[in-house]
């Protein structure tokens, strides 16, 4: 469903994606883990076109992805992202910022798209807030409206980039259930997480990047018992 094929990016001197060669099948989660500055996030960016590429080939379902303009608008229609900070917009409600996307962008009718995002809280358990600004919500609660609003456009695909690193502890698992439920359902998603629990429930592959390469691809389970490289090794022994 997403192909990266000798994907390359430099900021300056720095190559921060080093031949990047990456396939995501239909359904499939893929966790991105690894050391700060090894491009996890210049990856998901990349793939969004939040960033662009010095060379390489990015396809979505296969469609190579534009540069501009409205196909640029379909593409991240079809590529839901939820960050690190929630993004939600400061002076709309939660039903807003879930209903307008839909509208905006798939010319849904407005009656539709509030139903849709009704269900769509609802689903991540928070319809009881959904007349509330975002600053009235949890960490928490407002990572799980932002989900919601990524889930609204109906994506082919979600990318989550440390999605549960910016909450308290106890609210981590609200968000990660979430995501555990999107996979269940056969989300194909790319997850940047150091969330082993995560990683273990839901993950089909994870990809273990350092200094801007892909340096070894596993199951969860080989991965976290027995990682091959000594970059790998050396990292997890820091994280667990
Ligand atoms: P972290 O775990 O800290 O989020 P990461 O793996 O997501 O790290 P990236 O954010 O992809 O890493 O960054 C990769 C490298 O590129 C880093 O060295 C970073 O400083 C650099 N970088 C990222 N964005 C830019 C930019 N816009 N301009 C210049 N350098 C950048
Ligand atoms: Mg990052």
């Amino acid at each position: 469903l997403v192909s990266l094929k000798n994907v390359n990016k430099h900021f300056g001197d720095l190559h921060v994606l080093q031949n990047i060669n990456l396939d995501i099948a239909r359904g499939e989660v893929v966790v991105v883990i690894g050391p700060s500055g090894s491009g996890k996030s210049t990856l998901c960016r990349a793939i969004n076109r939040l960033e662009t590429i010095d060379d390489g080939e990015i396809t979505v379902d296969g469609a190579v992805l534009p540069a501009e303009g409205r196909a640029l608008a379909k593409l991240r229609a079809d590529v839901g992202m939820v960050f690190q900070s929630f993004n939600l917009f400061a002076h709309k409600s939660i039903l807003d910022n879930v209903s307008l996307g839909p509208v905006k962008v798939r010319k849904s009718k407005p009656a539709e798209a509030k139903k849709l995002a009704m269900e769509l809280l609802e689903r991540v358990g928070v319809a009881n807030q959904a007349n509330k600004l975002p600053a009235q919500l949890s960490g928490g609660q407002q990572q799980r409206v932002a989900i919601a609003r990524a889930l609204a456009m109906k994506p082919k695909v979600m990318l989550f980039d440390e999605p549960t690193s910016a909450l308290d502890p106890e609210m981590i698992n609200e968000v990660l259930d979430t995501m555990v439920g999107l996979a269940k359902e056969g989300m194909t998603m790319v997850v940047v997480t150091h969330e082993m629990g995560f990683a273990r429930k839901a993950a089909d592959r994870v990809i273990f990047m350092a200094d801007g390469k892909i340096v070894e691809e596993a199951t969860p389970e080989e991965f976290f018992t027995n990682p091959k490289s000594g970059r790998a090794k050396d990292f997890l022994g820091k994280i667990l």
